[in-house]
């Protein structure tokens, strides 16, 4: 069966793609191994929210597409959205010292955050000061998920080994002339040696609990605002943590109680978890791989050439959207959309979210 691109990974970044590329007018096809949002999208608390930092690409690109993200949330799946705001905490005092470096790099409207202001959060956290976001919010990843991809075909329960011939990508008996990989942490279903994709595991957790909590927190941990008698607890970052995952839960849910007393009639309805998906400067990679094959192993690519100088050869038809790291539904909804550009409309994506920067360092290093 023909389409005009495959899509492996029924993800955020999957079903962002496949929604601007719908939209463009193409036949899609998104395939997955297991199912709608089976891998980190279905375990994420989904909240939007901005980078702090003292400037830069990567924080310049998270902002621009946070505010990218609430208007599409807001227009698109408006009953998945969730416009609560957000209160940013330092977790001390050295923590506090960075916020306040960082403050003249916010770009978003935003507030000092006073302990009168939060009267359901105890009061000693605003020792340090801290921010209000009164724009943050978070979104419901499984209603989303359905609302952008109504008209749109998939096949799942289906484990892609993409084959290229005759100018085609086949996936058994599906095939197109594009093939995007949004396939997260997990091995890329092609070799690309020079990309390496890395992951951080996560839990997070769902309680139910009558604690009146109008925002969202964000100290070492987030606390959603209660909605409907919910509140999402998380997240972990394990990297070589000895704990059971019970034990982690249960420190998140101690570490939530101490933020918010009143969640201490949580009762827990659900435990999610998943592995985030991370590259070396942690901005997603957006655009066409390139061909390592194409350079000569006996000589580096001069450092005049750049990612997405047209001189670098590309695999025809494949694409990549992956390294959304903590921030899928942040970056989904933008990042979705630049690679639909480049796949229908030949706009290429800026530099720092190329992946012929992995590609470039790679052969240099040869
Ligand atoms: C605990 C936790 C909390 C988080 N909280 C937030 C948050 O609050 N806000 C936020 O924005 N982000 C959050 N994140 C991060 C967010 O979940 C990820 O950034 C995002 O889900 C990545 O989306 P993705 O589509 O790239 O990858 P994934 O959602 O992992 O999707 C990849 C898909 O590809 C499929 N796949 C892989 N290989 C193949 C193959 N060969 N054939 C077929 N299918 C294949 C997998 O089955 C999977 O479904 C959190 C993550 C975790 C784990």
């Amino acid at each position: 069966m023909r389409y005009d691109t495959l899509i492996v990974g029924a993800g955020i970044a999957g079903v962002c793609t496949a929604y601007w590329l719908k939209e463009a007018g193409q036949k899609v096809l998104l395939i997955d191994k297991k199912g709608l949002l089976g891998g980190a999208s279905g375990a994420a608390g989904a909240f939007l929210s901005p980078r702090l930092g003292r400037g830069g690409p990567l924080q310049r690109i998270t902002n621009e597409a946070y505010r990218f993200a609430l208007d599409f949330y807001a227009q698109k799946t408006p009953d998945a959205f969730f416009q609560k705001g957000l209160v940013r905490l330092p977790k001390n005092e050295e923590d506090a010292k960075k916020f306040a470096d960082y403050e003249p790099f916010i770009d978003l409207p935003y507030q000092r955050a006073l302990a009168d202001d939060f009267a359901h959060i105890i009061p000693d956290v605003f020792a340090h000061g801290g921010f209000f976001f009164p724009h943050a919010a978070f979104v419901d990843p499984s209603r989303v998920a359905q609302r952008l991809l109504e008209g749109i075909r998939s096949a799942f329960n289906t484990t892609a080994r993409p084959e290229y011939r005759g100018g085609m990508w086949h996936i058994g008996k599906f095939y197109a002339p594009n093939l995007v990989l949004a396939t997260g942490a997990d091995q890329l279903p092609i070799a690309l040696p020079w990309l390496s994709i890395g992951g951080v595991w996560g839990e997070r957790v769902d309680v139910r609990s009558r604690a009146d909590i109008p925002v969202t927190l964000h100290q070492k941990l987030s606390v959603s605002a209660n909605v409907e008698g919910l509140v999402r607890i998380g997240a972990t970052h394990v990297r070589s943590d000895p704990r059971s995952e019970i034990e982690r839960v249960n420190q998140l849910i101690v570490d939530a109680v101490g933020l918010v007393p009143a969640l201490c009639d949580q009762q827990i309805v659900r435990i999610y978890a998943g592995h985030r998906a991370s590259v070396a400067d942690h901005i997603p990679v957006v655009g066409q791989a390139g061909d390592i094959g194409a350079f000569d192993p006996r000589r580096k690519p001069p450092r005049s050439l750049k990612p997405e100088d047209p001189a670098i050869a590309k695999i025809p038809g494949l694409y990549l959207i992956n390294g959304f790291g903590g921030r899928g539904f942040v970056f989904g909804p933008l990042m979705g959309k630049i690679l639909a550009n480049l796949i229908t409309r030949q706009i290429r994506p800026e530099a720092a979210l190329s992946a012929d920067r992995f590609l470039l360092r790679h052969a240099r290093r040869r």
